[in-house]
Order: C-alpha cells, then sequence, then structure tokens
C-alpha cells in the first residue's frame, strides 16, 4: 500500500530509525558507569554478563574484582580447581552459573585456542549463556549488532510496541526478538544493548516508569494508550513453598566442624555445607535429624541442643534451616573424598552456602557473647 508515494514499510522503517537515533542520543548523556563497562576484553565482558544474570549492579561489582584477580583470563579459569571457583563465587548464589563458567571456560580452551568466541551462534552453545547473554557479548565485545532480551530490555521492547502476552510464551518471545533486532541500527549494536538495558532499568522501571524522562516516548504505544503498568503482564502471585531443613553441626576437639561436599548437580552443587535433609512427611525436626545423619553419614546422631534456626529463600522456594549440635552415638563420622572441616573464623577453601553460613554466624554470636 503506498501513501504519497512512501511504501507503509517505508515509514515504519524511518520511524524505527529516530526510535534507535532518540535512544542513542540518550545513552550519549545518561549511560551508566560500571567496571566492566570500561573493557573490550570479552573474558571480562563474559563474566560481567553472567555476574548479572541473577545479581543486582552493586553486589557484583566486588565479586567481579575479586574474581578477575583470581582468574584473569580464561586459561588461568579453566585451569582452577572446582573448588576454587566455587570458593571465588560463594555468597553470590545461583552457583550453576559458576559451575558453567568454568565448564564453559575449558571449551574454549579447547575449541577457541582460550579465547571468547566471537558470534552469537558460537557464545550460545557454551554451557550458561543464553542468546540474551550471548547477544550481549557479542555486541559489547566484539561490536556484532546483535539484540539483546534481558529482563529490562524485554520490558522496554513490549512497551515500546506494545506487545501484549505472557513474554514466556514462544510466540510473544518471537515478536519481541524481531521488534529488538530492528531497533538496533547498523554497527550501533553496541551502544544498542547497553542504552536498552540503562533505559529498563532506570527509567522504564517494572512498577512506575518514568515516562515524563524517557526519550522514547512519543513513541511509545504503551505511553500513548496508558497501559504501562500492564505491559508487560504481571505474573499470578506463586505460592511459595516452605521447606523445614535440619543440619548436624558435628564439631570436633579444635572447634572445626564436619562438612560434606554437596553433590555437583542440582541445587547448591559442589558446595560444602552441614550434613542435612528436608523433614519430610509427619517426621519431628530431631527424627528427621536422626535419620539425615544415618542415612548421609552412616553413624547414629546423639543430639546436644538446638543452636537455632535461619530462614533462606530460594527462587521458587522457602527453607527454614534448623541447626543442632551432635556427637555420634555409635560408629565413626566418614573421613576423607567429599568431607572436610571447617574451622569457624579462619579464611578457608571451602565455599559454603549462604544459609549455613548463617548458622555458623549464629553459633560464633553466642559463643563472643
Ligand atoms: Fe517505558 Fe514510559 Fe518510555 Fe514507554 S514511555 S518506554 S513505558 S518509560
Amino acid at each position: 500500500m503506498e501513501r504519497g508515494g512512501t511504501s507503509h514499510g517505508e515509514v515504519a522503517l524511518r520511524r524505527l530509525a529516530r526510535v534507535s537515533a532518540s535512544l542513542l542520543r540518550w545513552f550519549q548523556v545518561a549511560a551508566r558507569e560500571m567496571p566492566w563497562r570500561e573493557t573490550r576484553d570479552p573474558y571480562r565482558i563474559w563474566i560481567s554478563e553472567i555476574m548479572l544474570q541473577q545479581t543486582r549492579v552493586d553486589t557484583v561489582t566486588p565479586y567481579y574484582e575479586r574474581f578477575l584477580a583470581r582468574f584473569p583470563d580464561v586459561r588461568s579459569l579453566a585451569r582452577a580447581r572446582p573448588d576454587s571457583v566455587m570458593k571465588a563465587w560463594e555468597g553470590m548464589g545461583y552457583y550453576a552459573r559458576a559451575r558453567n563458567l568454568h565448564r564453559a571456560a575449558r571449551i574454549m580452551v579447547e575449541r577457541y585456542g582460550g579465547k571468547v568466541p566471537g558470534t552469537v551462534e558460537e557464545l550460545s552453545a557454551l554451557p550458561g549463556i543464553g542468546r540474551s547473554t550471548a547477544g550481549a557479548i557479542a555486541a559489547l565485545a566484539f561490536d556484532v549488532d546483535a539484540p539483546v532480551l534481558d529482563a529490562n530490555a524485554r520490558r522496554v521492547v513490549s512497551r515500546l510496541f506494545g506487545v501484549r502476552g505472557d513474554p514466556r510464551a514462544a510466540s510473544v518471545q518471537e515478536t519481541l526478538w524481531d521488534r529488538s533486532t530492528r531497533l538496533v541500527a547498523k554497527g550501533k549494536g553496541r551502544e544498542t544493548a547497553l542504552a536498552m538495558m540503562d533505559l529498563g532499568s532506570i527509567v522504564c522501571l517494572p512498577g512506575g516508569p518514568r515516562c515524563g524522562e524517557c526519550p522514547v516516548s512519543g513513541f511509545c504505544v504503551a505511553f500513548r494508550t496508558g497501559t504501562q503498568e500492564e505491559i508487560p503482564p504481571r505474573g499470578a502471585r506463586r505460592v511459595v513453598p516452605h521447606h523445614d531443613v535440619v543440619a548436624a553441626l558435628f564439631r570436633r576437639p579444635d572447634g572445626a566442624f564436619l562438612l560434606l561436599r554437596r553433590p555437583t548437580e542440582g541445587l547448591l552443587g559442589g558446595l560444602w555445607a552441614f550434613p542435612s535433609d528436608q523433614r519430610t512427611g509427619e517426621e519431628s525436626l530431631e527424627g528427621a535429624l536422626r535419620r539425615a545423619v544415618r542415612e548421609k553419614l552412616g553413624v547414629r546422631a546423639a543430639i546436644q541442643r538446638k543452636v537455632g534456626a535461619v530462614p533462606h529463600a530460594y527462587t521458587h522456594f522457602r527453607i527454614t534451616l534448623h541447626g543442632y549440635l551432635c556427637s555420634a552415638a555409635k560408629g565413626r563420622l566418614p573421613a576423607g573424598e567429599g568431607t572436610g572441616w571447617l574451622q569457624p573464623g579462619v579464611r578457608g577453601r571451602y565455599a559454603i552456602p549462604r544459609a549455613d553460613r548463617k548458622l555458623l554466624d549464629l553459633i560464633l554470636e553466642e559463643e563472643t557473647s
């Protein structure tokens, strides 16, 4: 269809070019400063993008610096022992990210001569790198005109183009990727990716977007129709299950606590934790503890006293971790591979889940008060 000699397609393209231009102009003055934005080193950019996947910028910053001091390049990360990588990640949560970083570094050494590969296809074939993260690394480190669609960009694109529907649905995803791709001005992949992320985190906020300060409000469907709060739709509130978990604290005469290494796969995989298990069915807490100790350590537990209980939230559930000081009433505690002794207050090699760390802090507070 033609209008005044100009096709709708051309009008749409010009409009997109104006959206991109407004976005990039805004970014030139509003860009946030972050340590990983000062580098074009693909390794550093990769590490920062993985850390930022589920963690806030201010939390990531000190971890980023420490991690890079410990593992300055792909080869040093690939060579590291799994325990050292987990230790460097300790406290940041979502430990599968650390395991995947380590695996991906080894693949980069085997396949890419110890370098981070530069295309979206190669990047997204590596463990822990999804399509959006691959796009971000390619755009930020290699100047590829790749679109991104992290949570911030997804919100901006949904509102800007008035894309309704559940953003997790395949058809909606497809539309969002298409719109995000069109927003990337030729040769401006890096700036566009950063601008989208920044706009989503400082202007187009999940609740109460600051449309008055927004550089693309003149083009925004949600702003024009007053539907900012409806797009993207908030997921129905999930009921977050709660579990009671019991932990056995066996202590040596020198004060050290027994730890077990958790299986590599699964929740908190590869971390070192107090022997523990979830209370099931009608079990009492102490009954669950005795069972857990019998099953995991092969000894009978004599429970001395309860040290305390700490709450902790994971992505899909919450726990209360109940800690009990115990001794072995019958049998010998296991030793060797997969067991360790943690000396409280001494910086050791063990990466410990945050809930176990909270329990340990309770004991230390008790002892020093
Ligand atoms: Fe988001 Fe408002 Fe800007 Fe639209 S106008 S992109 S809703 S901040």
